[in-house]
């Protein structure tokens, strides 16, 4: 069996090479060659040693998972879908902007946390990706991205965990993808700009703070524990009480000094401008105590039998000016891709399905998934 390098950051790395009876510094080579030149052909880093470069060979790899399908739009979004293995399929979005490029990445294949408007949560569980597949969609983007728009350096300066899955549910894998990212000699991004986003596992928050503090954003959607309770399944087990209070302690530790707080919006259930107001005091309650937030109202995305509706949008501008009236900064997610189902929230589930089929099919036919990646769609995009 070799070793994923992918897995490892650089300390991990280092004692890898270690192993080998390297020092740290062709650790560093190593790392710089994989994440900042996109090369996973040991034979081609010629600043290491033949005989290093020939005992890699035998005992280590850089391997991403393969591409199933990669979709361009219009305005230079793309999405791809990974394949993960036994029929999962996970997927990434970058949104290219003026001043940034943004990477969406996942973090499980599906998700347990039974959100009730999300396509991810109605599809279930079934694994958490490791080190190797989180840092291998930022691996193959990146690289991709370099090639695609002939550019030297960096195109992706921006990564956000609001992919499928819930980030915060498999931390041991995320730590080193993150200390991965923010590595000058891996990609080098800023605290500010890596964005871990989670529906509200307490513990964990407490536990980013001290390993690896990045942007923090939480999926709120509701102002009161009996609406979020049946929402997001998880508040019954950790109340709004308890995950405010652990927003606050993160501050203390964050890059930033706000966290974001996502809100879907979902017509009759939790977009009223009462439950504005309740918003509003649920925050000030929290702000003599240090919170600051800033406000994401997220645009449900339908997807088959969720059973909810989209805010009107005439019904968002009103909960978003109580908000501001407030004055808490609070900005609308545009949402791109809902007319082809490639939208926040509701593409994972219903690709992800059609994504089996074309994993199974591909199988039997024994195709090349990657020649098949190759071939690219207009259309599409968006993610969270
Ligand atoms: N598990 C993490 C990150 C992935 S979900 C979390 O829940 O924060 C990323 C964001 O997409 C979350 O804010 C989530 O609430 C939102 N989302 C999920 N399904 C959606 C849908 N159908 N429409 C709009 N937003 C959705
Ligand atoms: Fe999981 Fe996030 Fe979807 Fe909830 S919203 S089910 S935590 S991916």
């Amino acid at each position: 069996m070799t070793v994923n390098l992918l897995d490892f950051d650089l300390d991990n790395l280092a004692v890898f090479c270690e192993q080998l009876g390297e020092k740290r510094f062709r650790a560093v080579q190593l790392f710089r060659w994989i994440h900042q030149r996109g090369c996973a052909n040991f034979d081609a880093m010629t600043d290491l040693a033949k005989s290093l470069r020939d005992k890699l060979s035998t005992v280590a790899q850089v391997s991403a998972q393969n591409v199933v399908s990669q979709h361009i739009s219009g305005d230079g979004t793309i999405k791809w879908l990974f394949d993960v293995g036994s029929g999962n399929a996970i997927e990434t979005v970058f949104i290219p902007e003026e001043d940034r490029g943004t990477l969406c990445i996942s973090s499980q294949a599906g998700c347990a946390m039974s959100c009730r408007f999300c396509s991810t949560g109605h599809q279930g569980f079934s694994r958490n990706l490791t080190t190797g597949e989180m840092v291998g969609q930022l691996w193959h983007a990146e690289h991709f991205l370099r090639h695609h728009l002939q550019r030297q350096e960096r195109v992706i300066t921006n990564v956000v965990m609001m992919g499928m899955g819930e980030p915060l549910q498999n931390y041991s894998a995320l730590i080193p993808a993150l200390r991965t990212m923010l590595d000058d000699h891996g990609y080098g991004l800023s605290r500010r700009r890596v964005t871990v986003s989670t529906s509200g596992v307490v513990p964990k928050i407490h536990q980013l703070a001290q390993d690896c503090p990045v942007a923090l954003a939480v999926s709120l959607h509701a102002s009161n524990d009996p609406l979020r309770d049946k929402l997001v399944p998880l508040n019954t087990k950790h109340s709004l009480d308890e995950l405010l209070g652990a927003c606050t302690s993160y501050l203390a530790h964050a890059p930033r000094d706000f966290i974001t707080f996502e809100y879907c919006m979902l017509e009759g259930v939790n977009d009223s401008v009462e439950q504005a107001h309740e918003l509003v005091r649920l925050m000030k309650s929290r702000a003599v105590s240090g919170l600051r937030g800033k406000f994401n109202l997220i645009p449900f995305n339908p997807f088959p039998g969720s059973g909810l509706k989209r805010s009107q949008a005439q019904q968002i501008q009103r909960f978003a000016q109580v908000l501001l009236d407030a004055g808490m900064v609070t900005t609308v997610r545009k949402t791109r891709g809902d007319d082809i189902d490639a939208a926040c929230g509701q593409l994972a589930g219903d690709v992800v399905d059609r994504t089996r089929v074309a994993i199974r099919i591909a199988r039997q036919r024994d195709v090349d998934l990657k020649a098949a990646a190759a071939t690219t769609s207009p259309g599409t995009v968006c993610v969270h």
